[in-house]
């Protein structure tokens, strides 16, 4: 019997390094719980690992492991976090490898008490605070950024009267694009670098406030949005409410990363103001109308390239319809830590739907060609399936650039982009036209943004001085 053309998927897909979370509790509710129900809806951003602390009145109880969020919690585990206060992490292993001792939060004592950190991002310093820490005599137990960050708030707390100005201070010492959650024995926080590249929400639910990388959290725990943190501001709660202090250098507006838009953040969440799922599909419309083609039907890569494809056959009036069945029960396989356990996961594939586009001219929207690999394996699965030709629309523009404020493209090798001109890359993927939305076109799709973005690795134009570019 011959085969339905299927799709594994490869490591094509820019990887975003974390969700972080942060609840202070004023009405009794059950912290380790909400902060689980919130981790799960930020699972997207990293499933690697998970962890929650929570805060008995000083007492900081952690759980953190490897896997997913429900794999990892039991209601008998949640039931053996009691508390007031709590932060929670969900990563993706970019960077420091995947183990057990770089799950986060971090949760360490130190000569004023206890700290709890989980954080979202990337320092490119971060090896030179460590490398500073350990000829001090520090030890570290990871590899990953935030433990540096933590012995700088640690030692910037001995030298200011409270934890919100050392984490001030420590921001003068770091140079990269992120955001923090932290907890202390009496106050939950939340910091954005001072460029804002990195997303931080702040809710309330009744007298309780929490602090989100993304507002779809909100929805799952009954919160309602209150504002976003501004860059280079250090918010924390305690049991006078919501205060705040801004970092001298923070830029007005936040210069947020676009790839939020593009592909990381879920569409039901409101990044700066502005409805992901209205600025993808924006971005789509902005396709059709820069990359129009003749077809019979529009459908979407799952999931990013969805949105944008119902804008793309909004603007063009060509009809939308599905391309595949994706697998429901399996994440954003690129998370995945090793490329040896990506290609082994049989069962993650996207079916293309045979009967929907079988004798069809199609358009199929995705949201970036990273690597190049994921994107061949589909036109040719979808030819394979019947498609007479397939029109591969990307409603990002090319991938020119490494990323260093926390998505992992090290260096500008990797990237198809910069090796091929447009038309070399429409030949090895095997499309029969392929079109990227160009620089303007996002910009008028991002209109709704209250602030401006960062749209370095399409343009090069990096927010603040980084490190020699790697070829
Ligand atoms: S360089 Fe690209 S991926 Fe990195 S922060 Fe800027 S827009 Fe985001």
């Amino acid at each position: 019997m011959k085969q339905i053309p299927s799709v594994t998927i490869l490591d094509d897909k820019v990887k975003e390094e974390c969700g972080i979370f942060g609840i202070y509790d004023n009405d009794g509710f059950d912290v380790a719980h909400l902060t689980y129900y919130a981790l799960y809806g930020l699972q997207h951003r990293g499933q690697q690992s998970a962890g929650i602390v929570v805060n008995d009145d000083g007492v900081f109880h952690t759980y953190k492991d490897l896997g997913l969020v429900p794999e990892i919690f039991s209601e008998r585990i949640l039931n053996s976090l009691p508390g007031t206060i709590a932060v929670g992490h969900v990563r993706a292993s970019a960077k420091g490898g995947n183990s057990r001792a770089n799950a986060q939060p971090l949760s360490y004592n130190y000569v004023k008490g206890t700290l709890a950190l989980a954080y979202n991002g990337n320092v490119f310093n971060a090896e030179e605070l460590r490398e500073e820490f350990m000829k001090e005599g520090a030890i570290f137990h990871t590899q990953i950024d935030g433990e540096a960050i933590m012995y700088r708030i640690a030692k910037e707390r001995i030298k200011t009267h409270s934890i919100e100005k050392a984490v001030l201070n420590t921001m003068d010492y770091t140079k990269g694009g992120y955001s923090l959650v932290m907890m202390s024995p009496r106050k939950l926080l939340g910091a954005r670098d001072p460029h804002g590249l990195r997303p931080l929400s702040i809710g309330k639910i009744e007298n309780s406030y929490v602090l989100s990388s993304e507002t779809c959290v909100f929805d799952n725990i009954g919160a309602e949005f209150i504002r976003d943190v501004e860059p280079g501001e250090v918010v924390w709660i305690d049991k006078d409410g919501l205060h705040s202090i801004r970092h001298k250098d923070a830029l007005e507006k936040a210069k947020i990363c676009v790839f939020e838009y593009v592909y990381t953040a879920r569409p039901d969440s409101v990044v700066q103001g502005a409805s992901v799922y209205e600025v993808r599909k924006a971005m789509g419309h902005e396709l059709a109308k820069e990359h129009p083609v003749e077809a019979d039907l529009v459908f979407g890569v799952p999931d990013s390239g969805l949105c944008a494809a119902i804008g793309y056959a909004e603007e063009s009036g060509l009809p939308y319809g599905k391309g595949f069945i994706k697998n429901k029960y399996i994440g954003r396989t690129f998370i995945l830590p090793t490329q040896a356990q990506r290609e082994a996961a049989v069962n993650i594939k996207l079916n293309v739907l045979k009967s929907s586009v079988e004798g069809k001219r199609v358009v199929m929207v995705d949201d970036s060609i990273v690597r190049g690999t994921t994107c061949a394996n589909i036109i040719r699965a979808m030819k394979e399936a019947g498609a007479k030709e397939v029109h591969m629309r990307i409603s990002s523009p090319p991938f020119l650039w490494p990323c260093y404020f926390g998505t992992d493209i090290p260096s500008r090798d990797c990237l198809m982009a910069v090796q091929y001109s447009v038309e070399e890359i429409r030949q090895k993927i095997g499309a029969d036209s392929l079109g990227y939305l160009s620089i303007e076109g996002l910009k008028n799709a991002t209109k709704a943004l209250n602030c401006d973005y960062c749209q370095a690795c399409f343009n090069g134009e990096y927010p603040m001085d980084v490190p020699p570019i790697k070829e």
